[in-house]
């Protein structure tokens, strides 16, 4: 396939939270400083070299228009991020453009925490596609973990047209006929390019190449929630993007300038809270971030946007990198 094939990438208004800093970074100036920041989504458009075809991705789909629909224990969760907002989300943001949902060939999960999930039923034939191990989140089987944000709403995607990712260390083959034969029509026709083999990228240890060609990578990104993925998508002009997601949530971080909170919680005695639930693989993921950051080798140039970057919105949108501007 060609190596000149690329995607791209168009930042989406998907809703902003307050978040205090010091459940992000360490060590804190202020303890009591918190920050707005927005819950950003963006569109990745790729148009098949051999067909012309073009396959419409979106990339999280931010804060939830009508906060009364969350469950109530998010919806009560919620509260403590005011100011907070749902509006625009992703729906309103495309629609302003021309795009309806019907135009969304996939909407991909970097996770399923609430900030992240906005409406999946605004989407009712888009193709959802979660990270290896986050179906278990939302299939009813698990009980209630630390922390208020992590409530997960059981049945909140309509599993005949969800693709979990199989999982990194496991050699890649197709989910078993049985299992394919209850997926959608639609849900079928895009499980080919999500059942390709993980593998190493520079310093990514697993990465998945949606299209064969090179241009969308889903990059397994451990560490902040089972089944946490990253998007690494290359531009027109040769550049890389990376969404970050939630492995990141301060550019300190990526400098290197702060390290990651752990708090301890009256509610959980003896628990050492992080916004992370497995601290080490989230430094790890951190690290292969800040790596490929400084030693991009082959990528060139990796620009890095987590969702909850703020500096990035702001330039974003003086430099018209929202949708219809990209990046
Ligand atoms: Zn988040």
């Amino acid at each position: 396939m060609s190596s000149k094939a690329f995607v791209s990438v168009h930042a989406l208004s998907a809703g902003y939270l307050t978040l205090p800093e010091r459940f992000f970074v360490t060590p804190l100036e202020d303890p009591t400083a918190r920050k707005t920041v927005p819950s950003l989504s963006f569109l990745i458009q790729h148009t098949s070299q051999e067909t012309g075809k073009v396959t419409r991705t979106v990339f999280d789909l931010g804060i939830r228009q009508k906060l009364e629909d969350y469950a109530a224990p998010i919806f009560k969760h919620a509260q403590t991020r005011q100011p907070l907002s749902g509006d625009h989300d992703t729906l309103k943001s495309l629609s302003a453009c021309g795009l309806g949902p019907d135009d969304i060939d996939i909407v991909m999960f970097s996770h399923l925490h609430w900030d992240h999930i906005g409406t999946p039923s605004d989407y009712p034939n888009s193709t959802y596609i979660i990270g290896p191990g986050a179906a278990k989140l939302i299939d009813g089987s698990r009980a209630a973990a630390t922390g208020s944000h992590n409530h997960f709403e059981e049945g909140m995607l309509d599993m005949k047209r969800t693709i979990e990712l199989p999982s990194t260390g496991l050699p890649a083959t197709p989910p078993p006929l049985e299992e394919q034969a209850t997926l959608s029509a639609q849900a079928q026709r895009l499980a080919g390019y999500f059942s390709r083999p993980w593998h190493r990228k520079g310093h990514f240890e697993a990465v998945l190449d949606v299209f064969d060609d090179g241009s969308m990578y889903v990059v397994s990104a451990p560490g902040h929630i089972d089944g946490h993925i990253n998007l690494l998508c290359r531009l027109e002009n040769g550049k890389h993007v990376y969404l970050a997601g939630d492995s990141c949530h301060d550019r300190r971080l990526l400098t290197g300038e702060k390290g990651v909170a752990t708090w301890s919680d009256a509610a959980y005695p003896g628990v050492i809270c992080c916004i992370h639930q497995d601290k080490g693989q989230a430094e790890k993921t951190l690290r292969a971030i800040r790596d490929t950051i400084r030693d991009p080798g082959e990528l060139k140039e990796v620009e890095v946007v987590f969702a909850h970057d703020w500096a990035w919105e702001q330039s974003a949108k003086r430099e018209g990198r929202f949708f219809p501007g990209g990046l």
